[in-house]
C-alpha cells in the first residue's frame, strides 16, 4: 500500500451498496474498423476512445505505479513506438509504460495506452518476445477491442451505468477495483479478439523486422505462470486475455507462411536480457508484507497487526482483511486529506453513511480520531472508522460488517486499530526487494546444477518458468541464464 489514489472501495459483494461507479458514455455511431477495413457497430468515436484511455490513464498509474527505471521506460517505450508506427494506426499518440507491479500482465487502454508490468518483463526472453506482447497489446488498441466492448455493453444496457454493468459480482478482486479506468483495463477479451490480437501483433513484429519465431514461446511461458500459480490471486493476463484454441499451434502455423528467411531477423536475446539485469521481482516487501496478521511497511516504518485468522490481502491501494465468515472487514489507506477533520468529513460525504458515536483510537505516537456508523443500501452494515495523523501523512482504517454480525467483531477491530504503530525492528525496516540476476555460464550445466552454483531464492519451478525451460533442462555454454537474488524475508 503506497498510494492515496484510488479511494478505498468495499469489496465485499453485500457492501456494493457502498459502492457508486459512474461514468455514463454518451452515444454515437457506426466506424470501420481499422485493422480490418470492416465496418462494425461502434458507439464510440475515435476522439471519444482518446479520451477514454486519456481520463483512465491516471488511475492505471496510481493503482500500479510507474515502474522508477527511466532507462528501462525509454526502452519499451521506443520498441513499443516501432511497432506502432507498422500498424494501421500509427498517427495515434502512443504510450508505452512499465507498471511496477509483480503480476504477470500487459494490457491497453482505447486510443494507444499500452501497459506492461515488470512482472511480465522478467518472464520473457528476448526483444522479440517483448515485442509479440507489445505487438498484441497495440492490437487490441489498433482493432479497437475495448472500445467495441463497451459499445456492445452499451447497446445492451442503454445507457446505464457502465461501471456497475462491468462488475462481476463474484469478484472479489475487481470489484475492489475503483474507478472506470481499472475496469477498462480489465475488461475480458472474446477469444475472436484475442486471435485477431495474435494476428496483428504477429504482423507488426514482422514488419518490423524482428524474427517473429520466439512469440509463440511467449503464451507457452502464460500459459506455465498461469498454471503454477494455480488460478488463484489477481487477474494475470490469462484472466483477460482467454487463450484461443490451439494458440501457439496457429501462431507457428502463421508464421510458417510468412515470408522468410529469418535467420538474419534479430531476436535480441543479449541486448534484452542486459536490460533487464537488476529488475526487481516479486513482491516488492518495501511496500508492505505480512508475517502472520502482522503488516509491515518498510519504507513507511509503519505496522499494524490484523485479527487473528483473518484472510489479508496488501494491494498497491489498500491493505484488507477479511473476517473467516466474511461478514466483516477492515481496510487500511491513505486519505486524500490533509487533516484528520477533513477526511473524516469526506468519509461522512456519502448520504448513505450515517454518523454515529466518537471513539477515542488507543494508538500510541500518532494523534487519531474515531468514529462508528452506519451505512445503508443494499444491506445495512455498521462499522468503525479511524483516521490516523502521522509521518506527513493521513491514514484511514475502515471497518466494517453486516448489521446482525457487528458485534461480534467491534471489540476485535477497536484493538486491530490500536495495534496501528511505527515500526523499529531493524530486521523489518531493511528487508529488500528481490532482484533478477543475469549470468552467463561457461560451461553447459542442468539447471538444477545452476541453482546450486548460484542459488535464486525462488524454487527451480519458478526458475525453470522465467528461463523458458523445463526443470530438466541442461543449459548450453555461453548462454545468459536469470537468477533471483535477495527479497528474504527475516
Ligand atoms: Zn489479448
Amino acid at each position: 500500500m503506497d498510494r492515496s489514489y484510488p479511494p478505498p472501495r468495499p469489496s465485499n459483494r453485500w457492501l456494493a451498496a457502498l459502492v457508486t461507479l459512474g461514468l455514463v458514455l454518451p452515444l454515437t455511431a457506426c466506424s470501420v474498423n481499422p485493422a480490418t477495413g470492416r465496418s462494425q457497430l461502434m458507439l464510440i468515436s475515435e476522439a471519444q476512445e482518446i479520451q477514454m484511455g486519456r481520463e483512465a490513464d491516471p488511475q492505471i498509474v496510481a493503482q500500479f505505479g510507474l515502474y522508477p527505471d527511466q532507462k528501462i521506460q525509454d526502452y519499451v517505450s521506443a520498441l513499443g513506438h516501432d511497432l506502432a508506427a507498422e500498424s494501421e494506426r500509427p498517427d495515434l499518440e502512443w504510450h508505452f509504460k512499465v507498471l511496477d507491479d509483480p503480476l504477470v500482465n500487459a494490457f491497453a487502454l482505447p486510443g494507444g495506452y499500452v501497459y506492461i508490468t515488470r512482472g511480465i518483463m522478467s518472464h520473457l526472453e528476448s526483444e522479440s518476445e517483448l515485442a509479440g506482447v507489445l505487438g498484441h497489446e497495440i492490437g487490441h488498441v489498433v482493432a479497437r477491442h475495448s472500445a467495441n466492448q463497451l459499445s456492445k455493453q452499451q447497446l445492451a444496457t442503454a445507457g446505464l451505468i457502465v461501471g456497475a454493468v462491468l462488475l462481476d459480482p463474484e469478484d472479489r478482486y475487481l470489484a475492489g477495483l475503483a474507478g472506470v479506468g481499472m475496469q477498462l483495463a480489465f475488461l475480458k477479451f472474446s477469444r475472436d479478439d484475442e486471435r485477431q490480437a495474435d494476428d496483428l501483433g504477429l504482423r507488426y513484429l514482422d514488419r518490423a523486422g524482428f524474427d517473429p519465431r520466439p512469440m509463440p514461446e511467449v503464451f507457452n511461458t502464460l500459459g506455465r505462470v498461469a498454471a503454477a500459480s494455480g488460478g488463484s490471486g489477481m487477474p494475470n493476463w490469462l484472466a483477460t486475455h482467454p487463450a484461443p484454441e490451439n494458440r501457439v499451434g496457429r501462431l507457428e502455423a502463421q508464421i510458417a507462411d510468412l515470408e522468410g528467411p529469418f535467420d538474419g531477423r534479430p531476436v535480441g536475446r543479449e541486448p534484452y536480457l542486459r536490460e533487464i539485469n537488476g529488475l526487481t521481482f516479486g513482491d516488492d516487501p518495501r511496500q508492505g508484507f505480512f508475517k502472520g496478521n502482522v503488516f509491515y511497511h518498510p519504507d513507511l516504518a509503519l505496522q499494524i497487526e490484523f485479527p487473528e485468522g483473518w484472510k489479508t490481502q496488501n494491494t498497491r491501494s489498500a491493505v484488507m482483511a477479511l473476517s473467516p465468515d466474511e461478514d466483516a472487514m477492515m481496510v487500511f489507506t491513505l486519505a486524500d486529506q490533509e487533516s484528520l477533520e477533513a477526511a473524516e468529513n469526506a468519509f461522512f460525504e456519502a448520504d448513505t453513511v450515517v454518523r454515529g458515536e466518537r471513539f477515542a483510537p488507543a494508538i500510541r505516537g500518532f494523534s487519531s480520531i474515531g468514529r462508528s456508523f452506519e451505512a445503508s443500501g443494499q444491506m445495512k452494515v455498521k462499522g468503525k472508522v479511524a483516521f490516523i495523523e502521522g509521518k506527513n501523512r493521513i491514514f484511514q482504517l475502515l471497518t466494517y460488517g453486516t448489521d446482525a454480525r457487528w458485534s461480534r467483531y467491534d471489540d476485535r477491530v477497536v484493538q486491530a486499530i490500536g495495534s496501528f504503530e511505527e515500526l523499529t525492528d531493524r530486521r523489518f525496516l531493511g528487508v529488500q526487494s528481490a532482484k533478477l540476476r543475469i549470468v552467463k555460464i561457461d560451461r553447459a550445466m542442468p539447471l538444477e546444477e545452476f541453482q546450486r552454483r548460484y542459488p535464486s531464492s525462488v524454487d527451480l519451478t519458478t526458475l525453470a518458468i522465467i528461463n523458458e525451460v523445463e526443470e530438466g533442462a541442461t543449459l548450453p555454454a555461453g548462454t545468459l541464464v536469470k537468477r533471483v537474488v535477495g527479497g528474504e524475508i527475516p
